[in-house]
């Protein structure tokens, strides 16, 4: 079975198409600057064909007809035309507290997508438009949503609500709902299947450029750091993550920002990027922290210190952990970071094993402790598209 998976952002259009059969990954690429001059298509295919064009893309429907056209390219591509696709799995942002599970998209569907547009509004009107247009070109190929917020739908009320007046939740939805599910719940699943135990306590921590953690039990999510945004918790790239509320209109009142701008300063300018006064990205303040710049050493303690208190904290809302898992670009390759988390957790009952955390593999499912360990501590690279991909076939299938 092949199945198309899309990740559809404002201007942009990942795409992976995946080979049930074979668990492998066909041809993946990227669509970038749809609508904006200079459009361009990349593509790779798992046979080592590569192809950048540079093509006027007006929205996403041209985008996808560009991505069906080179995936049947006689030359570079990968299938014959386009009903060898079985299905299309669609990555989308928020599914507020009516959709959560990964669902068949009809009309209903699409209007409920829609109806959250209010709480996810950069990403799910994206999402739509790359739904819209795959329909569009794809007529009668099945389609399925898999929600980024759909792993946090397990969490107990007394978890998710925040302690405003009760009326914010029942007017406007204010709840914690918690973001890279997708991600989650895969590392979680594999964490399930390593341990041999499908009870087990798990603690997720996807460290990437946007960063959560999330903790577990059974597989279902019991807490998650990410709020009514991708906000709140750790503090990322260059989102600033949780803060003293009060910290919002104090600055508004003292600089004179209005609402919009106030979030574009935590959700932009702020974070590694903030703090550090150079980037966002974590091999650039390592770099820099290494040669001595004191603000990159700050940022990168100050993101330590936040992932060992979230993980103190979903262990002591666990009553322990089976395990830990790192995944994401940082939790995947940043072995300082994972080391610098690790330290001093010994009342957990941790034994990282510090020697393998340098030396082990990249790319590779491993684990950190030493045997002696009370609590594994797995990386994991994450798999989002083939869990979307296996979602879409489950559902599809049925
Ligand atoms: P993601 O959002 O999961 O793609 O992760 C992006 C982040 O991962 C960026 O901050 C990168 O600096 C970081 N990252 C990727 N590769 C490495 C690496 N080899 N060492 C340290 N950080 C890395």
């Amino acid at each position: 079975m092949k199945i198309l998976v899309i990740n559809a952002g404002s201007s942009s259009l990942k795409y992976q198409l995946i080979d049930l059969d074979h668990s492998s990954v066909i041809a993946k690429g990227i669509c970038e600057r749809i609508g904006i001059p200079g459009s361009m298509i990349s593509y790779k295919s798992a046979k080592g064909d590569k192809y950048e064009k540079q093509q006027d893309m007006k929205n996403h429907e041209d985008a996808i007809a560009m991505v069906l056209e080179v995936l049947a390219d006689p030359e570079i591509g990968v299938i014959k035309n386009m009903s060898e696709i079985d299905a299309v799995g669609h990555r989308v942002l928020h599914g507020g507290e009516k959709l959560y599970d990964p669902i068949l998209i009809d009309d209903e569907v699409l209007k409920a997508i829609e109806d959250c547009i209010p709480l996810g509004p950069l990403h799910n009107p994206a999402n739509l438009m790359g739904i819209r247009g795959c329909m569009a070109v794809m007529p009668g190929v099945p389609m399925v949503a898999v929600f980024d917020t759909g792993w946090g739908m397990a969490m107990e009320k007394s978890h998710y609500m925040y302690a405003l007046p009760y009326e914010a939740y029942e007017n406007y939805k204010v709840r914690r709902y918690g973001f890279h599910g997708t991600s989650h719940r895969y590392v979680t699943g594999r964490a399930l299947e390593l341990l041999g135990n499908p009870n087990a306590k798990v603690i997720t921590c996807h460290l990437g450029n946007g960063s959560s953690v999330s903790c577990s039990k059974a597989g279902k999510c019991v807490d998650t750091s990410m709020g009514l945004t991708p906000l709140e918790g750790l503090p990322m790239g260059t989102r600033c993550g949780s803060i003293d509320p009060a910290i919002m209109p104090f600055l508004m009142d003292k600089t004179g920002m209005t609402a919009k701008e106030m979030d574009t300063y935590m959700n932009k300018k702020s974070g590694m990027l903030g703090i550090s006064g150079i980037s966002s990205d974590f091999r650039d303040l390592g770099a820099a922290a290494e040669k001595g710049d004191e603000r990159a050493k700050l940022a990168l303690d100050m993101f330590v210190y936040a992932v060992k208190k979230y993980i103190g904290s979903y262990a002591a809302a666990l009553n322990g952990a089976d395990a830990i898992v790192f995944t994401a670009g940082v939790g995947e390759n940043d072995r300082e970071v994972r080391a610098d988390i690790l330290r001093d957790m010994e009342y957990m009952g941790i034994v990282a094993d510090f020697d393998y955390n340098m030396t082990c593999p990249r790319g590779e499912e491993v684990c950190i402790s030493k045997p002696e360990s009370k609590v594994k501590i797995f990386v994991i690279p994450t798999d989002e598209e083939m869990t979307i991909a296996r979602d879409t076939a489950r559902l599809v299938a049925k």
